[in-house]
């Protein structure tokens, strides 16, 4: 097998229409056989400095919806947008004087933003999660309230929801609240994942040996590169390349099952997207 007879899907990836390099990104995803995208919003830091209406969260999201069009114009797939609130935001916002209750409230308010553009079919699913670095607890405490808000609303509109939490491999405890909240844990993706984790499904940084670990493993999971477009910070995570040269080192050693399970199987049971029919070469 040869990797144009397969989808290959970037389950992660920031394009940014205003100040990054954009649909010139996704062609060149889509010049390494690249075939669909999951494109996140970026996060909304200047929420702080222009205030907190959920306007905000609109005017964010709707580049990320005219992004992933422009993006499936030159895709032989498509792309889809994922949107939701950033959980770093927490602490921008109280650093800027909001309480962390507050804070919670406004990235809430943010989050049914994002469900109702899932709900009006404008998105695909949701991201949300708690930060990955050391907080205070009433913050840890407002974070964990904000995710699980976030599997309330993803329940609601039924769509998966993209986690962004600190590293680990155990989040069994963060799978069993999206159940208590009436999401299921094959609807809930750990962004930035390693290849073993336990819990939600894992979208595995494209990575060979985390790519490995996933392998030999084989359960389900997502390949992706966490690019963020940002001409600031020029390397500062993998390249639009990355997913699929990973997954052409994937056919070349024989690992042909793991691709379909990261790039068909999962993706249709976790989004309910099917890379295949959506596929024109
Ligand atoms: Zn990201």
């Amino acid at each position: 097998m040869d990797i144009d007879d397969t989808p290959v899907l970037d389950n992660h990836l920031h394009l940014d229409p205003v100040n990054g390099r954009n649909v010139a990104a996704a062609e060149e995803f889509a010049s390494q056989g690249g075939t669909h995208l999951l494109v996140l919003n970026k996060p909304s830091w200047h929420l702080v400095e222009k205030g907190t209406d959920e306007a905000i969260f609109r005017e964010v999201f709707d580049l990320t919806v005219e992004a992933a069009a422009a993006a499936s114009e030159v895709l032989d797939g498509r792309a889809w947008p994922v949107l939701g609130v950033h959980p770093a935001l927490i602490s921008k916002l109280v650093d800027g004087g909001y309480t962390p209750p507050e804070a919670r409230d406004i990235m809430q308010a943010g989050l049914d933003v994002a469900a109702e553009y899932v709900d009006n079919s404008d998105a695909l699913a949701m991201k949300s999660g708690r930060p990955h670095y050391d907080v205070d607890d009433v913050v840890w405490e407002a974070s964990n309230e904000v995710m699980c808000h976030g599997f309330e609303r993803a329940a609601d509109v039924g769509c998966a929801i993209q986690l962004h939490t600190e590293g680990g491999e155990d989040f069994e405890a963060v799978a069993g609240w999206a159940e208590d909240r009436g999401l299921d844990r094959t609807q809930v993706v750990k962004h930035y994942s390693g290849g073993q984790l336990r819990g939600p499904v894992k979208s595995v940084l494209a990575d060979k040996d985390e790519l490995e670990i996933a392998v030999e493993t084989d359960e389900p999971f997502l390949m992706e590169t966490d690019y963020i477009d940002d001409p600031d910070r020029p390397g500062a995570v993998l390249g639009p390349k990355t997913v699929p040269r990973r997954v052409r080192w994937l056919l070349e050693n024989g690992h042909e099952d793991a691709v379909r399970t990261a790039h068909v199987e999962t993706p249709k049971a976790v989004y309910g997207i099917d890379t295949e029919a959506t596929l024109e070469r």
